[in-house]
């Protein structure tokens, strides 16, 4: 170690357990090198008002120049199913943080999509925690491969913005394993340099003074050997945050003050506190080597748009409308309430701002068509229940044209940090805007902008496609024009459920009683609600289109142990297109003695299949591919017989199927402590 803390008084050390102002942390007298942390994860979030931020007091000129690149959001990687691109993502966001002399980025977020109304949806990958945890684990290795830390957030059961400094989040301990632990434990793997912990209280323990979660579970079991912050003014009592092993509050307050008192009265020892001390120069260290970023701004700019590419869905697509080929094409778009461009992120501590105008959609569409087409716009279309305007001109202008785009969704003051979506439908003004145009025209393009699930069934029967855009960054124009124009296939599929109605999702529009938030769906969220309710939703968990066509065949389970399986499958291109496929795989317990989802997705792949060719998916199984939390016995248990291994197109599509019989010895069917 560099740092001796023999070196540090005792107010030294108290000092590095808190920040300075907003985003630094302590130099103790000059003992040690202050740390910047500053957000993501859509991308690195200069904070407009810091003044610590190594650009205050430029122009918006100057920071024009030079300013971080607006990546797409979380719901947007999630949707590709490609951790490559989640490691590429995190990769870029890296540069920009060297650039800008960040030492560790606040994201990603794991986050389990337990309501769809939550404000930082977007911020978040999906409702399934494999997914969500294999994603995240991707980005934490993409950003640190280039020596910046990452901090995982919010641990845990953070689940909407509603309440969050106060409300505690209520559940048993399986559904907290199984569901809202489980992807921090997977991601836990890539070893974050941090992990924050969330505003609200767990079964009535705020996550700051959680000894049990933070101490037991992360670091004891998950193996977590980091640091662990507080959210931002998530600490409440700091003795009791020391003894949960909390390092670092964030940001300033007057922590380490309650500290000396506690100290010298007796509640806790120097040592616990030289613990915390010792993780804070660990960290520190971490941070002085030599980083090297390694793209252009441009490169970072080129990057955002390929993984915008690969995060769209094709929702639906009647008559095989796109891609647009030729004729008279309309395009009409929303911009974000107090922007000058399309909405490409949520707002709040993930929102990087744009200040380098966006490439306009028409004339990249018009690029794109060549000759063929003659692409017309409607400038500066605004359609909020706020401000409604040109509405009359693009209903009108919609029937002398061959088709429309329409470009329609959220905005950062509809999902955002701090509050909650109110419903899943879209604006009213938007709703009623898409329902015009389709009665003046009948081959209506919808492409919606928006980080979360949207109850689209009052008007996707009117329309011919729907590509869902997401919260795609600052690339969403390049890469929407090529997807739109047949230049980009689309791949992506959906990370979450799309209910027909929020009457249909597990926690509805509840938002609990001010004290408490109560999980009495359990494990059953996102899918595994709708299937176990049997419900039929408008779109389904892993659902997505393509301009290819796919087919499996040949299903492999070879076994390697009694729950270690190697499962392989064929997938073939049948189309002209070339393209790329996620495939997933789901288990399922069919008889249980406890309650169990009716699948459980266990793997994924997304493979490139050029056009009329086959490629064989291979996937690993093991223990705990098959194995739930039992409560009595304080372990994931594998009971015995049969499960079934099912290969889907979607967890709706299920395209090939077969059981294996596991015998477990009786001491093997625990998992070890
Ligand atoms: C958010 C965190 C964020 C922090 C710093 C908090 O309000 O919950 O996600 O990293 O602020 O901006």
């Amino acid at each position: 170690m560099k740092y001796d803390i023999k070196n540090l008084t005792l107010d030294e050390k108290l000092s590095l357990l808190e920040g300075v102002g907003n985003w630094r942390t302590s130099n103790a007298n000059g003992k040690v090198k202050p740390l910047l942390l500053m957000d993501g994860p859509q991308g690195l979030r200069i904070a407009p008002t810091s003044e610590e931020s190594p650009v205050y007091g430029m122009s918006n000129e100057e920071l024009a120049k030079v300013e971080p690149t607006a990546m797409p959001s979380c719901f947007n990687l999630a949707n590709s199913w490609n951790t490559e691109a989640a490691y590429l993502d995190g990769n870029t966001i890296a540069d920009d943080c060297i650039d800008f002399g960040v030492d560790v980025l606040l994201a990603p977020g794991v986050n389990m999509k337990r309501t769809a109304l939550c404000g930082r949806n977007f911020e978040y990958f999906s409702e399934d925690p494999y997914l969500a945890g294999h994603m995240a684990k991707s980005y934490i290795e993409g950003v640190q491969s280039k020596k910046v830390g990452t901090s995982l957030k919010h641990f845990c059961m953070n689940n909407r913005e509603h309440d969050r400094f106060h409300i505690s989040s209520e559940a048993d301990e399986r559904t907290i394993r199984e569901i809202y632990t489980s992807a921090f434990e997977i991601a836990v793997k890539a070893q974050p340099w941090t992990v924050m912990c969330a505003y609200n209280l767990i079964n009535g323990v705020y996550a700051a003074e959680n000894k049990w979660l933070l101490n037991d579970v992360l670091r004891g079991e998950f193996g977590f050997d980091g640091l662990i912050v507080s959210d931002w003014r998530a600490t409440r009592e700091p003795w009791r945050a020391v003894k949960a092993t909390l390092d670092l509050c964030m940001p300033k307050q007057e922590y380490a003050a309650g500290l000396r008192r506690a100290i010298d009265e007796g509640i806790i020892t120097e040592a616990e506190i030289d613990e915390r001390v010792e993780r804070m120069l660990a960290l520190i260290e971490k941070t002085e080597v030599e980083k090297k970023s390694a793209t252009t701004k441009q490169e970072r700019h080129e990057r955002s748009v390929e993984l915008a590419k690969e995060s769209f869905v094709l929702l639906k697509n009647e008559d095989s409308i796109l891609p647009l080929r030729k004729g008279k094409i309309l395009v009409a778009e929303f911009t974000d309430n107090g922007f000058h461009h399309a909405p490409i992120g949520g707002g709040g501590s993930a929102k990087v701002d744009v200040l380098n105008p966006l490439k306009k959609l028409d004339g990249l569409i018009a690029e794109n068509l060549g000759e063929a087409a003659e692409v017309s716009s409607v400038d500066n279309f605004v359609i909020s229940s706020r401000i409604v305007a040109r509405q009359a001109k693009i209903i009108n202008r919609a029937r002398q044209n061959d088709a429309v785009v329409l470009c329609v969704g959220n905005d950062h003051e509809i999902e955002g940090e701090a509050f909650d979506r109110q419903n899943i439908r879209l604006d009213a003004a938007h709703e009623r805007m898409i329902l015009n145009v389709a009665e003046q025209n009948e081959n209506v393009i919808v492409c919606v902008f928006a980080g979360s699930a949207i109850d689209m069934s009052p008007w996707i029967d009117k329309v011919k496609a729907v590509i869902l855009v997401g919260f795609a960054g600052e690339g969403v124009h390049e890469a929407l024009a090529d997807t739109l124009c047949g230049l980009n296939n689309p791949s992506g599929k959906l990370s979450e459920t799309f209910p027909l109605s929020l009457d249909d999702a597990p926690a509805g529009a509840y938002e609990g009683n001010g004290l408490v938030d109560s999980y009495d769906e359990g494990i059953f969220i996102g899918y595994r609600w709708y299937d176990k309710k049997k419900k039929e939703v408008l779109f389904p968990f892993g659902y997505g289109l393509s301009y290819s066509k796919f087919e499996y065949s040949d299903l492999k389970i070879e076994k390697k142990g009694e729950t270690d399986y190697e499962v392989s499958y064929l997938i073939t291109n049948t189309s002209d297109t070339d393209g790329s496929e996620v495939s997933q795989l789901y288990v399922s317990d069919p008889v249980a003695m406890v309650s169990r989802p009716v699948k459980e997705l266990k793997g994924f792949n997304k493979t490139f299949i050029p056009a009329g060719e086959s490629r064989r998916v291979t996937l690993p199984l093991n223990f705990r591919s098959f194995a739930y939390y039992n409560l009595s016995l304080k372990r994931w248990y594998v009971e015995n017989g049969e499960f079934e291994i099912m290969i889907g197109a979607s967890s709706r599509d299920i395209r090939l199927s077969e059981s294996i019989y596991i015998n477990l010895d009786e001491r093997e069917q625990l998992s070890q402590e």
